[in-house]
């Protein structure tokens, strides 16, 4: 047997493991982690290595290679997990050891670089514009033409400033010493924070958010610390739990994780950290520089933060003893990762629970049917907040059925209803959000006139149109010819949904001309920064109406929003995904909740083809329950995560026919093994190859093979087989897996 070993921890030096034999004193003792002690160079100097992969296979000459001297004492060190899991992430997830453990160790930060300066905004843009206010009047140019970059980046080189924007060091010195901004040297740890911990900023809790916080605690200082997931709707007061709850084991010595979206890190839900946690927190975000995120791993290893916060990657921040891990809105489909290893924050935030001995506590509005499926199953506990603090009641909502609409003649993209209602805002002054739900543009064909959508007889999800017309089934790759009439109604207005934000925004102009109107998609977004700007100049109120796709219903918070329109609530129920349903009833919930932030009610308005459709029916009534029982039933009848696992394998390579060929063969493989080790159990199945919804990228060709299988364990047997066969392989095809897919491929 022998081992690859790496010296030196680091993101760098994975790639050039050394190997050894493992000694015959050591064969049943050594684990993937494990700390040894090596001979090393030339002078065979004893010293410590981590072994990363095990394997039969010598790379080198079987004579000269060295063998491993013995165990290292220290198992259980901070480095010694890291490795753990970055081997527990290829297993579950499928990659190679390299692959993982690059995803789990934070980049070095190149030695000897130059040091630079930088200068950070360290208030908020509020603050940046009354000292802006203040520099006019007291002509103080310099500083100006600082406070106006400030305005739009939140961080500016020195050198820059002082060079091309001519701006004195005595300036900046200015800023710096009214707390406006500071300059960070790169030789130095970077805290992105540097606010106080103010005393009293807890609240008294109520009643149920303090039982949520006992019970967890109770549950940890019993030494049996569980998962937990928290069901509230924003303003529930879910974020004050989290505090309370990262406190605590702070004050027990531990450390904490929150992980929340990068979209909803806004600096208001940062300001509640930094006043509870002052320079014991800090932040881990896509807008760190490598050596940022290195520094901001040093400061966790070194025990001078207790908590961070952050989106997926912030799980790997090394800390030595955590305590718990929060995440929240845990529906959202960011804590998957894209790329390979692709694994789930979730499942593996509960695997460094377990390794650390931790709580795990999950939050949503809308929890995934994985997450609550699991708290049925009472893997989790469940708690309910049902009132939202902030006040505000919730929306009243009106369904609209567009087949109505076209039966009595109206063939715009507006109801009559929503027409009223937007018109009747526009009176009154008050803000109006128009959202159109793209995700289905994938070109599934409905009818217009009943509501039907066409779908595989196999796989029970919609088809899509390809280019030359016919329909095909992206996960069993079922086609049929197209069709001109509705096989239910016979209706000859069946086809793709094509409205854009761009028409929504012209037929706006014709209906209002006098409506002062924004708009939020792909288009209006590609700058940086742009998606912020329009977001604040609406908060503002300097638009009368937003109209946007997914990207308006996150984070912000509107209070002058009186009005939501819903425009084509159907087209994510269109997708050719199993997990449509979820993410309709989500974007609606969310979307709903927009609406009567404020003092007034809001009414939301959902126009829809399908108003019995359960998803649609739920979130209308606001009823998370309801939507999960029929949900659930769906995916137990099909075979479909959470009731059971799902493992996707996809193929790419630029020639099409080979592609296909070793996808064919690899379908194959998995469905031997099907029969070999599962005879008698008929619920494992292969699907496929189909070629990808997408079917083809840049040349480059896209299979994909699904096998479904109630336990997760025998999926990753199949994926070490296909592993193992791959390894044979010769060409320039290359295979991904992903497990549980958040959607089809
Ligand atoms: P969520 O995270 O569920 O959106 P938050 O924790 O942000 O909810 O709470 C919503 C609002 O209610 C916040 O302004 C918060 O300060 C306030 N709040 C939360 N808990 C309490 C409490 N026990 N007493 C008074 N106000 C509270
Ligand atoms: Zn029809
Ligand atoms: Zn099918």
């Amino acid at each position: 047997m022998y081992a690859d070993i790496i010296v030196d921890i680091s993101h760098e030096k994975v790639d050039r493991p050394f190997q050894y034999r493992v000694p015959p004193k050591l064969q049943d003792k050594l684990e993937e982690g494990m700390c040894v002690l090596i001979p090393f160079g030339r002078g065979n100097k004893l010293v410590k290595g981590y072994v990363i992969e095990l394997t039969e296979e010598c790379k080198f000459d079987p004579l000269k290679i060295k063998e491993i001297h013995s165990m290292a004492q220290d198992h259980m060190g901070v480095e010694n997990r890291m490795i753990r899991l970055a081997a527990w992430i290829r297993k579950n997830y499928g990659s190679t050891m390299i692959q993982a453990l690059k995803t789990v160790l934070p980049a070095r930060k190149t030695v000897g670089q130059i040091k630079s300066r930088t200068i950070e905004r360290i208030t908020s843009k509020e603050v940046i514009i009354a000292a802006l206010g203040d520099a006019k009047r007291k002509k103080q140019a310099a500083r100006e033409r600082l406070l106006l970059q400030l305005l739009d980046n939140e961080r500016i080189s020195y050198e820059w400033v002082t060079g091309k924007l001519g701006v004195s060091g005595a300036s900046i010195n200015g800023l710096v010493q009214s707390g406006l901004i500071r300059v960070v040297t790169d030789s130095s740890y970077r805290n992105p924070v540097k606010i106080k911990a103010q005393q009293g900023m807890s609240m008294v809790l109520s009643d149920s958010q303090l039982r949520i916080v006992k019970e967890v605690l109770s549950d940890h200082d019993s030494g049996h610390p569980g998962t937990y997931l928290i069901h509230g709707i924003t303003g529930s007061g879910k974020t004050e739990v989290y505090m309370e709850l990262v406190e605590q084991m702070v004050l027990r010595g531990r450390q904490a994780i929150v992980l929340i979206p990068e979209i909803a890190l806004t600096y208001q839900t940062l300001l509640r950290f930094y006043r509870r946690f002052g320079d014991r927190v800090s932040v881990m975000n896509s807008t760190l520089s490598p050596g940022e995120k290195y520094d901001q791993c040093e400061r966790a290893k070194n025990g001078e933060i207790d908590v961070i916060i952050g989106p997926r990657s912030a799980l790997f921040t090394p800390f030595p003893n955590i305590g718990i891990i929060i995440i929240d809105e845990e529906h959202e489909a960011s804590y998957k990762s894209e790329s390979t290893p692709k694994y789930h924050a979730r499942e593996t935030a509960l695997e460094i629970a377990h390794m650390h001995g931790a709580s795990l506590v999950l939050g949503s509005a809308t929890p995934s049917l994985e997450a609550y499926y699991r708290a049925a199953e009472e893997e989790y506990k469940l708690f309910s907040l049902k009132e939202r603090l902030t006040g505000g009641q919730l929306a009243k909502v009106h369904t609209v059925d567009l087949r109505e609409e076209l039966k009595e003649g109206n063939r715009s993209i507006f109801s009559v209803k929503l027409q009223e209602l937007l018109a009747d805002r526009l009176m009154r002054g008050e803000q109006s959000m128009l959202f159109l739900n793209r995700r289905g543009y994938a070109g599934f064909i409905s009818c217009r006139s009943c509501g039907h959508v066409m779908k595989c007889p196999h796989c029970d999800v919609s088809l899509s149109e390809h280019r030359d017309g016919r329909l095909v089934c992206h996960y069993c790759g079922y086609a049929q010819p197209k069709v001109s009439l509705c096989p239910k109604c016979g209706s000859k207005y069946i086809l793709g949904f094509r409205a854009g934000t761009q028409q929504i925004e012209d037929k706006l102009k014709e209906m209002f001309p006098g409506a002062r109107i924004l708009r939020m998609d792909a288009d209006t977004t590609k700058t940086k920064d742009s998606y912020e700007k329009i977001l604040s100049s609406f908060a503002n109120g300097e638009a009368d109406i937003l109209i946007g796709t997914q990207m308006i219903v996150k984070g912000h918070d509107f209070p002058n929003v009186t009005l939501v329109g819903i425009l084509a609530a159907d087209l994510s129920l269109g997708v050719n995904d199993y997990r449509a349903g979820e993410r309709t009833f989500q974007l609606l919930t969310q979307a709903a909740g927009r609406a009567g932030r404020g003092e007034r009610t809001g009414e939301v308005v959902i126009q829809t083809y399908q108003p019995e459709h359960y998803a649609i029916v739920h979130a209308a009534n606001q009823d998370y329950e309801g939507f999960y029982q029929e949900e659930i039933l769906y995916r137990e009848m099909l075979g479909y995560p959470p009731v059971s696992h799902m493992l996707a394998v996809q193929v790419y390579g630029p020639v099409e026919e080979k592609c296909k060929e070793l996808a064919q063969k690899l379908a194959f493989l998995a469905g031997i093994f099907v029969d070999e080790t599962e005879k008698k159990d008929k619920r494992m199945m292969v699907l496929g190859p189909a070629p990808a919804s997408i079917g083809r990228i840049n040349d480059i060709f896209r299979f994909i093979i699904y096998i479904k299988y109630e336990k997760y364990g025998k999926l990753i047997e199949v994926k070490d087989a296909l592993e193992e066969a791959l390894k044979e392989y010769q060409g320039k095809e290359s295979v991904q897996f992903d497990f549980d897919p958040m959607n089809t491929l």
